[in-house]
């Protein structure tokens, strides 16, 4: 194999939790993906797409026309900008995580450094090692007096400041955050924008693909970052978690040309496309998801309220077990803390999904209790580099994009078992 693939030839987090859980029957609140199927405007505008628009064969490279206006249009509103234009502010991708490879392909050389704060999300560091960059990482520390995920988990700006080199040529910055579901508030975001700008040849790749998982508006909004740093911000998202249609992998890249051409150049060589079906089904989704709907002003209100109820069902659940859960602002998934919990610690086990001995805590307290509770987690050490798999021991990441049926019976699991 390549030398770009050193380390990466191996099986990842999902593909040891997610077979494990099913051979158990666990209730698997590991991987993050709904367990809804999309609301039915979504299947509607799909079968709309295939039937009667004419969306089947190649779509423009950058973009799917109808899907980047609807984007243009949503992006001038969300960041109050008027510049943003179709053909030339946006791409689209299979995925947040193609649109991601893209702009990584696009913007780093051999031995460029791309900063990312850990925990994080388990694509970007291996991303950025085939994109021929080196990764620097910057902890998220916890805060003992915090109330929630946004507080407990700290960026520290003198650290992320310190880490920024002459080699800088991106920062990977996740809100809402997977896995803690903090969100960066406006002040902390400022701080960034404030340091970055100092660096003009910084790029900073806004992953916000939980923008519409937001529990309190008012108290902790989600702020992009493109509307505080927009000459140096790429902000991706896809459509995945806001739909519940993962599968269908249409994501998107939106910012100043300068940026998004680095995706759209990598793009047309890579996959020239992206399905046009699945964009066409998307165009037509965000439009509707801005009307009313349930009872509520929009779409996207329902979505909000719909996962903040799960997120009570899977607070108990935890608390049931014994466990602290580090309540999320945003996103689905909730870290708890797991240290009152005893078990069978095997330390010298090993699994080739994580290449570093001893097997970390939160690795084998992940497996006893897919095996012996029947409910599965991620260990959040996957999200962390190897000096920092010690921060992650005493934690466990549990999703509920899930029915509440599913998320009772682990509740159920939790309080027959502990
Ligand atoms: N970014 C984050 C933070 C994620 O949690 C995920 C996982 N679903 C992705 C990107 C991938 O998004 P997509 O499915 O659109 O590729
Ligand atoms: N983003 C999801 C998670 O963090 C799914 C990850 C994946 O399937 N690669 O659970």
């Amino acid at each position: 194999l390549a030398d770009r693939l050193q380390g990466l030839d191996r099986p990842t987090v999902w593909h040891e939790f997610s077979p494990l859980a099913a051979q158990h029957q666990a209730i698997n609140l590991g991987q993050g993906y709904p367990e809804e199927d999309p609301p039915a405007f979504v299947q509607n505008a799909m079968h709309a797409a295939v039937y009667q628009r004419n969306a089947n064969q190649y779509a423009r490279s950058a973009a799917h026309m109808p899907l980047a206006h609807v984007l243009a249009d949503d992006y001038n509103s969300k960041l109050q900008r008027t510049d943003i234009v179709a053909e030339t502010h946006i791409a689209t991708a299979v995925g947040c995580t193609h649109a991601l490879y893209c702009a990584l392909m696009g913007l780093i050389q051999a031995r460029d450094e791309v900063i990312l704060l850990e925990p994080a999300f388990d694509i970007y560091s291996s991303q950025v090692q085939m994109a021929g960059g080196k990764a620097v990482y910057v902890p998220l520390r916890p805060s003992s007096d915090a109330s929630g995920a946004s507080d407990y988990f700290q960026l520290d700006l003198e650290e992320f400041e310190r880490a920024i080199t002459p080699q800088t040529k991106a920062f990977i910055l996740n809100t809402p955050h997977n896995p803690t579901g903090k969100i960066f508030s406006q002040t902390e975001l400022e701080g960034i924008a404030e340091i970055v700008r100092k660096h003009p040849r910084i790029t900073v790749i806004a992953d916000e693909v939980y923008e519409y998982l937001v529990f309190d508006k008012t108290k902790e909004p989600h702020v992009p970052m493109a509307s505080l740093l927009w000459d140096q911000t790429l902000t991706l998202s896809s459509a995945g978690k806001t739909f519940s249609c993962t599968g269908w992998k249409v994501g998107w890249a939106v910012g100043p040309p300068h940026l998004v051409q680095a995706v759209t150049a990598v793009q047309q060589w890579v996959t020239f496309s992206a399905p046009t079906v699945n964009q066409d089904a998307i165009a037509q989704a965000l439009v509707q998801a801005r009307q009313p709907y349930q009872g509520l002003p929009s779409y996207y209100d329902y979505l909000a309220d719909d996962y903040h109820q799960k997120q009570q069902l899977l607070v108990e659940a935890l608390q049931a077990a014994g466990m602290t859960p580090i309540v999320p602002a945003g996103g689905f998934f909730i870290m708890a803390d797991t240290s009152a919990i005893e078990f069978p610690y095997p330390s010298m086990e090993k699994t080739p999904a994580m290449p570093v001995t001893p097997m970390p805590r939160d690795w084998a307290l992940s497996r006893w209790m897919t095996q012996t509770v029947g409910v599965t987690a991620i260990p959040p050490s996957a999200f962390y580099s190897p000096e920092n798999v010690p921060l992650a021991q005493n934690l466990l990441r549990f999703a509920y994009c899930k029915n509440a049926e599913t998320l009772q019976e682990a509740h159920r699991r939790f309080a027959a078992y502990f």
